[in-house]
C-alpha cells in the first residue's frame, strides 16, 4: 500500500467553518420591524478556490425581496453563485435573491451558496452582514419587535468546526434549501435484511450513528449516487473535465472510459448478491459512459469523431467544465432543455482531473483527483483514489477523527487499496436506509 497524501479533501468531507455575525444596531425610525441572521460557512476549499453557502433567516417583518451584503477581509472573490446574484464591487459583495426566492416570512429562511478564490493563506469569514440595509445581530429592532430573541449580539464572531461530513458539495447542499421535517426524518427501514458478518456489525452500527450525528441532511439530500443511478435507469453519464494542459489521445480517451465503467461497477458488485441486486437494489451493473470532455484547447484532443460532446474554454472553479444545462448537478429536476447535445449527452457527474493535484475529492458532482494520478493508474487493478471518492458520491465517510476498529478498507485513507468487507457493508447499509425513498 503505497502511502499517498490526502492533506486536503476538499469538496467531499470538508471541515465546515460557521460563523454567525453579528452587531447590535438599533433602527431610529421604524415601521415594521426588522432583524435577520446570516449563517456564512465555507462548506469546501481546496487550493485557489472554496465554496460557500449563506443562510439567510428574517426575524423581522415579512420581506418581497432581499439583498445581503457583506466584505470580504482578505481578498476573496465570488466567482459563480446559485440561489442569488451576486456582485461585488472591490470587498464588497452583495447578493440578491432570484426570482422565486424573494419572499422571507417572519423567521424563514432561505440560503445561497458560491464558489469563490482566496489567497490560499487565509479565508476568514465575514463577520457582519446586512440585510436590506440592515446590519443582521440575531435579533429584531423596531416599533413592533418581538421580544428579543436569546441569541446575544457578538461583535466578534463565533466560529466553530464542525464535523460536518455531507459528501456534497457547497452547491448541492444548497440548491434545494433544507425546509420540512422530512429532510431530517428518518424514514423507515423495511424489509431490511441486515447480516454483515458479526464481526463488523457493531462498527457499522456506529459508523451509521456517526453519519447520522455529523451529517447536515442525511435523509433529505436527493443527490447521492443512489438517486443518480435510479434517475438514469441504471446509465450514469460522466463529463471529463481535463484541466490539464496535456493532450489526450483517442487510445487514452477510450481507456478512461474503460477504466471508469470497471472501478465504478467495482461498488455495484459491492451491491451484487448471487448476480442479483442486494435487497432489493435494481442496478447490479450500471452501464457507465463518457458523454463530455471539457478543455481548454480543443487540439489537446486528438480525435475527430464525434462520439463525444466536446465542450471547449468554458472555464469553471478555474478548470474547464462540461456545458451547465447538460449538468445533473445544475439540473436536478431532471430538465436538460438546455443541453446542446441533447438530454442524451447530459451528464449525471464529472471525473475532474487536475494536473499536479494530490489526493483527491468526491461527491455527488463527480470526482477530482490529479491527472497524472488517474492517467498513471488507468490499467490498475484497483485505482484507489477513484474508489475512494465514488464511496462519496454513494454517501460514504471519510475517517480522518476516528476509527471503526476493523483494520483498513476503502474510506479510511490510506489505508486500503480496494473495497474491502467493511467497506462493502457501509455501502449497503447506505442503500437499506435510502431505498424507501424509491419504493423499495
Ligand atoms: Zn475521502
Amino acid at each position: 500500500m503505497p502511502a499517498r497524501k490526502r492533506g486536503f479533501t476538499l469538496l467531499a468531507i470538508g471541515s465546515t467553518l460557521l460563523v454567525t455575525a453579528g452587531a447590535v444596531v438599533t433602527t431610529p425610525v421604524a415601521r415594521a420591524a426588522t432583524g435577520c441572521r446570516v449563517t456564512y460557512s465555507v462548506a469546501s476549499q481546496w487550493p485557489g478556490g472554496f465554496g460557500a453557502n449563506v443562510n439567510v433567516t428574517n426575524l423581522g417583518d415579512p420581506i418581497t425581496s432581499w439583498n445581503v451584503q457583506w466584505t470580504f477581509a482578505a481578498g476573496q472573490t465570488v466567482a459563480q453563485a446559485w440561489n442569488a446574484t451576486v456582485t461585488q464591487s472591490g470587498g464588497t459583495v452583495s447578493a440578491a435573491n432570484v426570482g422565486w426566492n424573494g419572499a422571507l416570512a417572519t423567521n424563514a429562511s432561505t440560503s445561497f451558496g458560491f464558489n469563490g478564490s482566496w489567497n490560499n493563506s487565509a479565508n476568514p469569514v465575514p463577520t457582519s452582514f446586512t440585510l436590506n440595509g440592515v446590519a443582521c445581530t440575531g435579533s429584531t429592532s423596531g416599533t413592533t419587535a418581538a421580544p428579543a430573541t436569546t441569541r446575544a449580539a457578538t461583535s466578534a464572531p463565533v466560529t466553530t468546526r464542525a464535523a460536518t461530513s455531507a459528501p456534497v458539495t457547497s452547491r448541492a447542499a444548497t440548491s434545494r434549501p433544507p425546509t420540512s421535517a422530512a429532510a431530517t426524518t428518518r424514514p423507515p427501514v423495511t424489509n431490511a435484511p441486515w447480516n454483515p458478518p458479526s464481526n463488523l456489525t457493531s462498527a457499522l452500527a456506529a459508523v451509521w450513528s456517526h453519519q447520522e450525528s455529523t451529517y447536515s441532511n442525511l435523509y433529505g439530500f436527493r443527490n447521492y449516487g443512489w438517486d443518480q443511478v435510479m434517475a438514469g435507469q441504471g446509465t450514469i453519464n460522466y463529463c471529463v473535465r481535463w484541466d490539464s494542459g496535456a493532450s489526450v489521445t483517442t487510445a487514452q480517451r477510450d481507456a478512461i472510459h474503460a477504466a471508469l465503467s470497471k472501478q465504478f461497477n467495482k461498488w455495484m458488485t459491492a451491491m451484487s448478491e448471487n448476480g442479483a441486486g442486494w435487497n432489493g437494489w435494481p442496478y447490479p451493473q450500471v452501464n457507465v459512459k463518457v458523454v463530455g470532455w471539457a478543455v481548454r484547447d480543443r487540439a489537446q484532443l486528438q480525435w475527430s469523431d464525434s462520439s463525444v460532446d466536446i465542450y471547449v474554454n468554458n472555464i469553471r472553479e478555474n478548470a474547464p467544465q462540461c456545458s451547465e444545462p447538460c449538468g445533473r448537478f445544475f439540473h436536478q429536476d431532471g430538465n436538460y432543455s438546455g443541453c446542446p447535445g441533447g438530454a442524451s449527452r447530459h451528464y449525471d457527474m464529472s471525473l475532474w482531473l487536475t494536473a499536479g493535484m494530490g489526493g483527491g475529492a468526491g461527491g455527488d458532482w463527480g470526482q477530482r483527483m490529479g491527472s497524472e494520478y488517474f492517467m498513471g493508474a488507468l490499467g490498475s487493478e484497483n485505482i484507489h483514489i477513484y474508489l475512494h471518492e465514488v464511496g462519496h458520491t454513494f454517501g460514504l465517510d471519510d475517517f480522518y477523527d476516528w476509527d471503526p476498529g476493523v483494520g483498513g478498507f476503502i474510506m479510511k485513507a490510506g489505508s486500503a487499496s480496494q473495497i474491502t468487507e467493511f467497506d462493502k457493508w457501509m455501502l449497503r447499509d447506505w442503500w437499506r436506509h435510502l431505498k424507501s425513498r424509491y419504493g423499495r
